[in-house]
């Protein structure tokens, strides 16, 4: 059998054994039954209850259903005013004020699956299809690198062009790219290689575990179980639950950071809210740790795809508000990524409520970073912001904001379990503040523009005097070291770090 025949390939696919080996007593971890009587069990929830309800999240502890449940449900502005304030808080005090960044890299469009709200679906006669070469990826990877970027999440469509062996492949070729940095004498390259893929059997998984993959992502999309399969008409993705255990898997394969995603606007907020909620307690349950990080892209209009101009379940700003605060309350120490799809002014805006890692610079067409302008037929949906690296971090400084760059946790094993319990214990938050200054500081003087050096600058100097005024750093013996690094850093070493 042919393995490049698309249809024979995405017939293969799915292994029913490693999904059933999940279920418990034959059902998935979403009950929808219970997840609507939670929702309206918990309705009108009174202010004192609300209340106490964030009082758990600053003890930086993870959220019963029923008390998500009871946050989705206020109708009191005033007391959501109070819930973007905890949330803030939270924030601040699991992961300081830093923001992290990161470059998404589309390597092919070729996709065997008919998504009705995605352009690369497979029956969309206008995508222009294209799958890039290992020379072509280090060629994208360069300019990605110019920007200043240090981490790429990785996109593929499901398609056996680009299976696992090929995505090894691309990971290997991205690491190996080394660029001399645009001032100074300093270099750059990618030290973070992240991947957001269809899901994948153990075996696969296990090749990109030793390829040096950072984060698995996969995105649920909906969490309800209809939905899910009207919006997913044909191949393998039209498996509910080969997705819904696509990051179980992942774990038994020693991927221990991982990802989840719901794509909000295919059906009720609230309703995707729960399913993220249920998906990290069930990873909490059958591996002793959750999901590394959070997505939550909205829908954006697609080329070729009338649904995505059309559904009726499309969130309004105030409500995506509303279910990244709610996030961020219900699961204080994981990572919440807000990308480029949305607006510079809403980004601006819900930052503030929890998210810690965001893209700028960013092209999704297949190739098209280096290109002059964005071409909609080979991308994926429409971005809503599409400002530069450097425009973004600087408004970011303005705001009192720092840029991380940092991805020492990975490299010296602050992963999964262990960043989980440092994160807890809001000790990776104090790791991470140096590293983000030492790494900030390469940014500025390798690629930085005069203007958002000279803020950047002021900010590392509130960061140098907050650092010093920390019990934590001088209980630990951490400020000379970190000095000594600094110095370093300054003068031309790269990739230092505690
Ligand atoms: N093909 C793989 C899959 O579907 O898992 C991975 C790549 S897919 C290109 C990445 C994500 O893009 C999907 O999981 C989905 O959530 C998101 N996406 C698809 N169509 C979108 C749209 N019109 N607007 C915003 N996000 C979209
Ligand atoms: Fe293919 Fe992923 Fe798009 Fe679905 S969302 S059509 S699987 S690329």
């Amino acid at each position: 059998m042919s393995m490049t025949n698309p249809k024979e390939w995405a017939e293969q696919v799915i292994k029913q054994e490693e999904i059933d080996k999940y279920l418990i007593n034959g059902k998935d971890f979403i009950n929808e039954e219970t997840i609507l009587n939670k929702l309206s069990f918990n309705h009108n929830p009174d202010k004192q209850r609300v209340r106490d309800i964030m009082q758990k999240s600053l003890a930086v502890e993870r959220l019963e259903p029923d008390e998500t449940a009871a946050l989705l449900n206020v109708k009191d502005e005033d007391l959501w005013q109070e819930m973007y304030d905890t949330a803030y808080k939270v924030k601040r005090k699991v992961y300081d004020n830093r923001i992290v960044f990161f470059a998404p890299l589309y390597c092919s469009n070729l996709c065997v699956n008919n998504c009705v709200y995605c352009g690369f679906r497979k029956d969309n006669a206008e995508e222009k299809r294209r799958i890039l070469a290992a020379e072509e990826i280090k060629a994208q990877t360069k300019y990605v690198i110019e920007e200043g970027h240090k981490r790429m999440i990785v996109v593929f469509g499901e398609h056996p062009l680009s299976d696992a062996d090929y995505m090894v492949e691309a990971i290997k070729a991205i690491y190996n790219v080394r660029k001399k940095s645009k001032y100074g004498s300093g270099y750059g390259n990618i030290r973070r290689v992240n991947i957001n893929a269809a899901p994948m059997a153990i075996r696969d998984l296990k090749k990109l575990w030793e390829a040096g993959i950072g984060t698995y992502q996969v995105f649920q999309e909906t969490y309800h179980h209809k939905t899910y399969h009207d919006l997913h008409p044909s191949g393998p993705k039209s498996n509910y639950l080969w997705r819904l255990y696509a990051l179980h898997r992942a774990m038994d394969a020693g991927i221990d950071d991982i990802a989840i995603g719901a794509l909000f606007g295919l059906y009720d907020w609230r309703f995707e809210v729960m399913g993220l909620l249920y998906h990290t307690i069930d990873l909490e349950k059958q591996f002793g740790i959750g999901p590394h990080t959070i997505s939550f892209p909205r829908l954006n209009p697609a080329a070729g795809s009338a649904f995505s101009n059309n559904s009726q379940y499309k969130v309004s700003d105030d409500d995506f508000k509303k279910i990244i605060t709610v996030l961020r309350l219900s699961v204080p120490y994981t990572g919440l990524i807000i990308t480029a799809r949305e607006k510079a002014d809403l980004r601006k805006d819900v930052i503030k409520v929890g998210c810690t890692q965001t893209d700028a610079s960013t092209r999704i067409g297949i190739g098209e970073y280096g290109q002059e302008a964005e071409d909609k037929n080979s991308q994926q949906f429409i971005l809503g912001d599409i400002r530069s690296l450097d425009t973004v971090i600087r408004e970011f400084a303005e705001m009192g904001i720092i840029t991380s760059f940092c991805t020492a946790g990975y490299r010296c094993g602050r992963t999964g379990d262990r960043i989980m319990g440092l994160l807890k214990n809001c000790v990776e938050g104090k790791f991470c503040k140096l590293n983000a200054v030492l790494t900030f500081k390469e940014y500025l003087n390798d690629y930085a523009s005069k203007d958002t050096r000279k803020i950047g600058e002021e900010l590392i100097m509130k960061e140098f005097k907050e650092i010093k005024e920390t019990p934590f750093f001088k209980n630990h013996n951490l400020i000379e070291k970190f000095e000594e690094y600094y110095d370093r850093v300054s003068n031309g070493e790269r990739d230092l770090f505690l």
